[in-house]
């Protein structure tokens, strides 16, 4: 990181913007209003470095490293007492204490704990204010949009919520960019291309709604042309080529079952090599293709998946549309879950939970007024029957002496509180939970700690105007090399009130993602890694990163960083997504044998385990699917 700062710093892109780079407190999240009457900061407003954000960690990482309980002495009762505290106060958690609220009564009494000054875990809402208007942007979780379709559980939870997924064609204006004549691109980067160079792709497929672009079009001409322009080697382009528009068979001689077998077992970036002979010239223009969602490159991911995935190669293999053994749960063959964007993306189902379990803080009569209200956080922990309680970090679940109830241990502005419930729900990260509970079987344990999350920074930029993507007739981009993968304008989205940006003359939210792994190594180790980097990458670092990149791909459409970006928000998840199961790292997975996860959620006396965790699944439907069941565990004890 510091490095490629350095770079930027050398190349003059730093000098350009010198001074003028934006302070984390350039958009506190306060109104003139709030600031008056001494109100504390509105966090979907708050810029700067967010996600996991400073205030967040430091306990858990104590907890951890050994050195909490050595100075934390004993906690101090608050003398609260509780039909249900739930831990985690992302989706599984909301809906854990909703499901809970709808079978035991109105008047449950629930305390939700979180570490984070905002509720929704990975959905996570990020508003600025710019000229009059606010944007909203997603920090985290963008859509309904699971590759399997919902369980009943899940769809029926989202239909109660008030959330029509019918309506999506409505509110999304889908030909805004195409009618200005914009598209998806490739940036190639000097570092990794030998030349800065922003392509337009020949065509679309599989592309997604999120934008990562898709260079996987079939017709040969416009290949060509792209190729032709690309900064690659010749036996690259022909190579991409080949592959793009291939209609060989790289296993023959095998059939379905058995080309599948072979494909689970090797990479992709092998599968090209060796399989298809590909020189390895064409890997860095394919590297990054898998990272927005198993957040690892093609090295890390099996053939089979990049199949499942659109990427090229298998046109000419005559695979049958059906999984094969160990396929990942993203890359499989069959119907998806129906699509659904709420400009904070799924910040408004976790606000819709909200709404339902404390209407005092979330007003609103709808979905979407719920979408557009502004949340009162002081009142989330106000006396009611449900409640919910940021900043606090939970370090201890343990049974009483009797095992009649569960005492819930929590630090919060440095004090260690406790409080007493009939029962537990655990709907935070499974890594963290055999820290919470020692008392575990230590199987338990042990599985438990194999959901390492993938880490994942979404970060969202404010632009004064998208002009210079339209002179250069991008809407997106995908970034093979480069610090950040995808860049796209944000989709125009209209909610009740909430109108997108429309002309390019206006303010946007530009969204941007970097995946930080170590290609070449196991993908825990990857993600390892990933973490260790996100924890020591400052808000300058990114900030140098995001106005760097953005100088770099759209400089000649008219981009000036120093004038162009208004705010910024760095969403650093360095524990992000689930981790699901891969056939070329999870033995089990594709031979056979248990799973972790099914281990992991077992529930302990009155203690049950919910999360997105619990199913090895990094969608919504896992996070709702996992807190049904695990509320569904503690019903008949209470
Ligand atoms: C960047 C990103 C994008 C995503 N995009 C999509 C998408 O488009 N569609 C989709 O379906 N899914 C998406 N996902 C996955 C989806 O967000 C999750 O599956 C789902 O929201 C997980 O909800 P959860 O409640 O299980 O976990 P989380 O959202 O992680 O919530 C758990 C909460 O528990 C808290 N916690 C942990 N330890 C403690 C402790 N000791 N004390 C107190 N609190 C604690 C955590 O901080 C967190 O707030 C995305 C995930 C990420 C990271």
């Amino acid at each position: 990181m510091s490095q490629l700062a350095r770079r930027d710093f050398l190349n003059g892109v730093a000098l350009t913007v010198g001074g003028t780079l934006l302070s984390p407190l350039a958009s506190p999240g306060l109104s003139l209003d709030d600031v008056k009457r001494g109100a504390a900061p509105y966090p979907p407003a708050l810029t700067g470095l967010r996600g996991s954000h400073d205030g967040s960690f430091e306990v858990a990482h104590a907890l951890q490293g050994g050195t909490f309980w050595a100075m934390a002495g004993e906690p101090i009762d608050t003398g609260e007492s509780y039909d249900l505290v739930v831990v985690g106060a992302g989706i599984s958690g909301l809906a854990a204490a909703w499901y809970f609220r709808k079978a035991a009564g109105a008047s449950a009494r629930i305390l939700i704990l979180d570490n984070h000054d905002d509720f929704g875990g990975h959905a996570r809402r990020n508003e600025f204010r710019v000229g009059g208007r606010t944007l909203i942007g997603y920090g985290g979780t963008f859509a309904i949009d699971s590759p399997a379709p919902y369980s009943a559980v899940a769809r029926a939870l989202v239909a109660e919520l008030g959330v029509v997924v019918s309506r999506w064609q409505s509110m999304f204006e889908r030909g805004l960019y195409a009618r200005l004549g914009m598209a998806a691109a490739v940036f190639f980067d000097r570092e990794t291309f030998g030349a800065d160079r922003l392509l337009r792709v020949p065509a679309e497929r599989g592309a997604g709604q999120t934008g990562g672009a898709a260079p996987g079009g079939r017709e040969a001409d416009p290949w060509a042309a792209f190729l032709a322009h690309a900064p690659l080697s010749e036996a690259a382009r022909r190579d991409i080529g080949r592959v793009v528009t291939s209609s060989s068979d790289y296993l023959p001689g095998l059939d379905d079952g058995a080309k599948k077998a072979r494909l689970a077992r090797v990479s992709y970036a092998d599968f090209l090599v060796k399989s298809a002979g590909c020189h390895p010239d064409v890997l860095p223009f394919f590297q990054a293709r898998p990272h927005s969602l198993y957040g690892l490159g093609i090295d890390a991911v099996s053939a089979l998946d990049a199949w499942g995935l659109g990427l090229p190669g298998f046109a000419g293999m005559k695979l049958r549309p059906t999984a094969g053994p160990g396929m990942g749960l993203d890359a499989r063959p069959g119907p998806r879950s129906p699509f659904f964007h709420f400009p904070d993306g799924n910040a408004t189902i976790a606000r819709l939970l909200a709404h339902r379990l404390i209407p005092r803080a979330v007003a609103g009569c709808c979905a979407e007024d719920v979408a557009m209200a502004r949340v009162d956080y002081a009142r989330l922990d106000e006396p009611g029957p449900a409640r919910l309680r940021l900043n606090s970090t939970v370090v201890r679940a343990r049974h009483t002496s009797d095992r009649g109830e569960v005492e819930v241990s929590y630090v919060r502005s440095g004090r260690l509180e406790r409080v007493r419930a009939r029962s537990c729900v655990l709907a935070c990260w499974h890594g963290m939970i055999p820290y919470l509970c020692p008392e575990l079987p230590a199987t338990q344990r042990e599985a438990l700690a194999y959901a390492t999350k993938v880490p994942i920074v979404y970060t969202n930029v404010v632009l004064k105007s998208w002009t210079s993507f339209q002179a250069l007739r991008v809407s997106q981009a995908h970034c093979p090399g480069s610090f950040f993968t995808t860049v796209s304008l944000d989709l125009p989205v209209r909610v009740g009130s909430y109108w997108p940006s429309r002309r390019p003359a206006e303010p946007i939210v530009v969204h941007m993602s970097r995946t930080p792994c170590k290609p070449g190594r196991p993908a825990r180790e990857q993600h390892r890694a990933g973490r260790v980097e996100l924890a020591t990458t400052t808000f300058d670092a990114f900030e140098l990163a995001v106005r760097g990149q953005l100088t770099r791909m759209l400089g000649a459409g008219g981009f000036d960083a120093a004038r162009d970006v208004l705010a910024l928000t760095v969403n650093r998840w360095p524990h992000g997504y689930a981790y699901q199961y891969n056939s070329l790292w999870d033995p089990f997975w594709i031979d056979g044998g248990p799973l972790p996860c099914v281990a992991a959620r077992k529930p302990f006396g009155r203690i049950a385990i919910a999360n997105a965790d619990a199913a090895a699944y990094a969608y919504t439907d896992a996070a709702i699917d996992q807190a049904h069941r695990a509320v569904g565990e503690l019903l008949p004890r209470t």
